[in-house]
């Protein structure tokens, strides 16, 4: 008989897992409290960039973060009012600002996603249609100083994990690829090798993947109960209703931390609000996607569509439209352009990156469970990272081991105490 598998959580990450999972032979179940893809996995930048990936917490973060905290357009911002739900995690994540943790996470997520854009070109072989631009990836700066940070560390990504050779420009090159880019602009770097994805479509892609293969997506179901004997799950409850499974794995992203409390599973989770705008039909040209440097925002372009975002908010888990930091986004971008961005119409989004303290995702089989596997945390990277979390979940599942290094994603890094008896 076919094992059964339930997700919990329909974002790219439970979407991927289950991708994995169907392709494996196993009956699969996603359940998803809302519309699937719709929270964090709709309205961001999409790129898919594994020469990029490293942990939120860095070396010098606590510094810069106090110079920002007052600014409406800072990169990170912290509410004070969420400061006493907070300081936990907070005081976790000040702990891995480090040199040495930054450089073995980094190394991590560098080795991991070595997989990424082949895992990206079988789905595409396997008939997922989803929009995928190869036009890679451009940095561009206003400040020298910052260009040449960046340089330095995107070769040596290159010379140490053989990721992509950064191509050096001048202001005038740069404006030679996107001549709607200000004269303010001084430099940049293209990565020639990297990609982005317009998230809704791929979302939308392999819904109609996992649909064709048999798998059931139940949206407007939430989980709200856990069913357990000793070491196993026997069923979840939404609502009334009881879903049994011989396994499950949690994907609920931002919401992760309150639903592994019901396992006795200690998960510090926070959602790391990000902010976007996508202009329909924009005024402005642009062909790349595009960091800008100094703001740390980012501009995607899509098919008759220009994406901008960023922002990195602890304000806990809310989705309230912060104008402030939308106008924010809005002033950085428009340093960087000759015109002012509109669009026919305009979207504003926001979306809860799931943040673990040490801006590392957590990938595997929770302690003590027998049959309980949780895929989270990926923070800025859960669209790159998803085909190699799914197939590594797949992995181990159905057989136990992965060929990926996921040391440094274990389940286990956050454990003090099991406390399995806390009330479902
Ligand atoms: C502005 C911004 C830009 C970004 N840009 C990029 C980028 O360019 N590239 C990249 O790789 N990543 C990017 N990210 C990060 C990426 O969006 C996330 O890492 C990713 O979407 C996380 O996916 P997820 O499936 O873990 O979470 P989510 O998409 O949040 O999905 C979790 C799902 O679980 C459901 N759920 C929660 N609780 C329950 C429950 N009890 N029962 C049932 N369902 C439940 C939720 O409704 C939700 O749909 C960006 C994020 C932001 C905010």
């Amino acid at each position: 008989m076919k094992q059964k598998v339930v997700i919990i959580g329909g974002g790219i990450i439970g979407l991927s897992c289950a991708y994995y999972l169907r392709k494996n032979g196993l009956e699969v179940t996603v359940l998803e409290k809302d519309d699937f893809a719709n929270a964090c996995s709709s309205g961001n930048q999409g790129w898919v960039c594994p020469a990029l990936h490293a942990p939120v917490p860095e070396p010098g973060l606590v510094a810069t973060s106090i110079k920002w905290l007052m600014k409406k357009d800072s990169p990170l911002y912290i509410k004070p009012s969420a400061m006493p739900q907070l300081s936990g995690w907070l005081t976790q994540f000040m702990k891995h600002c480090n040199e040495e943790d930054f450089k073995a996470g980094e190394r991590a997520l560098l080795k991991l996603s070595l997989s990424t854009l082949a895992l990206y070109d079988s789905l595409q072989a396997d008939g997922l249609e989803f929009e995928m631009h190869r036009e890679g990836m451009l940095f561009v700066f206003l400040s020298e100083s910052e260009l040449n940070h960046k340089i330095e560390k995107l070769r040596n990504n290159q010379k140490v994990y053989g990721h992509d050779t950064p191509i050096v420009l001048s202001g005038d090159e740069v404006r030679e690829l996107e001549p709607d880019l200000s004269k303010r602009i001084v430099g940049g770097i293209l990565l020639e090798n990297q990609r982005h994805v317009r998230p809704e479509s791929l979302a939308k892609a392999l819904m109609n993947k996992l649909t064709s293969l048999g798998v059931q997506l139940r949206s407007n179901t939430e989980v709200t109960g856990i069913e357990r004997q000793d070491d196993k799950i026997l069923a979840v409850m939404c609502r009334q209703e009881r879903i049994e499974a011989d396994q499950f794995v949690l994907t609920a992203g931002a919401w992760s931390g309150s639903l592994a409390k019901q396992l006795g599973y200690s998960l510090p989770m926070q959602a790391g609000k990000g902010y976007s705008i996508t202009f329909s039909n924009p005024n402005v040209n642009i062909s790349h996607p595009i960091y800008l440097g100094d703001s740390k925002a980012g501009v995607s372009p899509f098919q008759g569509a220009i994406r901008i975002g960023g922002t990195m908010e602890l304000s806990g888990i809310n989705t309230n439209l912060d104008k402030n930091r939308i106008q924010g986004i809005r002033q950085s971008v428009s340093k960087y352009l000759t015109d002012e961005l509109h669009g026919e119409s305009e979207m504003e989004w926001t979306g809860m990156r799931p943040m673990t303290p040490d801006g590392l995702p957590v990938l595997g089989k929770i302690p003590y469970w027998n049959n309980a596997f949780v895929a989270t945390g990926h923070g800025m990277v859960g669209v790159a990272m998803a085909p190699a979390s799914g197939k590594i979940m797949a992995d181990l599942i159905c057989s136990g081991e992965t060929e990926f290094d996921i040391q440094s994603f274990s389940t286990s890094r956050f454990q003090k105490e099991l406390k399995r008896n806390s009330p479902v």
